[in-house]
């Protein structure tokens, strides 16, 4: 907690630790790094200060503020958790952990970094970086259950200290205790950590087992406009990466056909004609994907629910698509 205190990143949601600032800051920073997160705060916080201009705010202004950051579901779930608070507690933010978690989109990590970091009350957060801090403090070189790391902090916890100590642990796996290459030699718990003890901390925590393979089929759809190539930012969640082609796994006894069109009816009001262009293999972890990659000109309106989505010129697709899975479809069609 001393290393803390003088070593902590100056980061906007930590000069006034409010639960509402608070909340937006760790929704925001679910699947997202404090650096992108942060100017999106900013500016986030500058048009909706408090609870009450954000549930009093239209869902397009809301979800215009979070345009780039995508999973607009997290933009969607804050508006309507002020407009609950607003209706049923006058807009004071909550401060009992069972309240708070039954609130839309807020989960054990997001109702434990309020209660602990707002309201400084025992409560513990497990993220990825406290997860690797204490699999290599404790030198634990076997895989066990997600619930020994949340009964580790709960009882490190220093009373009346929560809200440091969380943060702490935090930082420490975000500056220090880092996934490649830790820096043992500038870290405040190295003559207690067991990792660096047994000069382990470069090979744990132990990489998980994929698993038995997974066979799956799936489809892709390239769908184009004036040489413009559509994106959307709801992949399956295998998939990795924020942007890519409308895709969807198909069910079992249903055709690829019958997805495809499904799919682009979801997208596009009106009919897409669409042709297949490819059948492609492709492997993400462990599964093993069969792509059925097909492509149609989106000549009718999109579909107002479906914002979370981006129109993009073909020579810019590389800067966008993370997996190689669409690349590989898009070098099957003359789009
Ligand atoms: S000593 Fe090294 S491995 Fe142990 S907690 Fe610190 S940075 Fe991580």
């Amino acid at each position: 907690m001393n290393w803390y205190l003088t070593e902590k990143r100056a980061l906007p949601w930590r000069s006034e630790p409010t639960p509402y600032r608070i909340w937006i800051s760790e929704v925001m920073l679910q699947q997202t790094q404090a650096a992108t997160v942060s100017p999106y705060y900013v500016r986030f916080l500058g048009r909706f200060p408090n609870l009450e201009t954000l549930a009093k705010a239209s869902e397009q202004e809301v979800l215009a503020l979070w345009s780039g950051l995508g999973y607009y579901s997290r933009a969607r779930n804050l508006h309507k958790a002020a407009r609950e608070i607003l209706g049923s507690n006058g807009g004071v933010f909550p401060s009992d952990f069972e309240t708070i978690i039954a609130l839309p989109g807020i989960g054990r990590y997001t109702a434990g970094a309020i209660c602990s970091l707002a309201f400084n009350q025992p409560q513990p957060i497990v993220d990825g970086n406290i997860r690797r801090v204490i699999t290599r403090f404790n030198g634990i070189t076997i895989h066990i259950p997600e619930s020994y790391f949340w009964k580790q902090m709960q009882a490190w916890i220093p009373e009346g200290k929560a809200s440091v100590f969380n943060q702490a642990m935090m930082e420490l796996g975000a500056l220090v205790c880092l996934p490649l290459q830790p820096h043992c030699m500038e870290c405040p718990i190295r003559n207690n950590c067991r990792a660096f003890k047994m000069n382990l901390q470069n090979r744990l925590p132990r990489p998980r087992s994929r698993g038995p393979t997974r066979n799956l089929e799936m489809v892709v759809l390239v769908l184009h406009k004036k040489n413009k190539l559509l994106l959307v930012n709801k992949l399956p969640d295998f998939i990795p990466g924020r942007w890519g082609f409308p895709s969807q796994v198909i069910p079992s006894r249903s055709s690829a056909e019958e997805n495809a069109c499904g799919l682009s009816r979801k997208i596009c009001c009106g009919l897409v004609p669409l042709s297949k262009c490819a059948k492609l293999s492709h492997a993400i972890g462990n599964r093993r994907i069969v792509a059925h990659v097909f492509a149609g000109e989106a000549s009718g309106q999109i579909r107002p629910a479906m914002e979370e989505l981006c129109w993009i010129q073909r020579s810019r697709t590389g800067e966008m698509l993370t997996s190689s899975l669409f690349l590989k479809a898009l070098s099957k069609t003359e789009c």
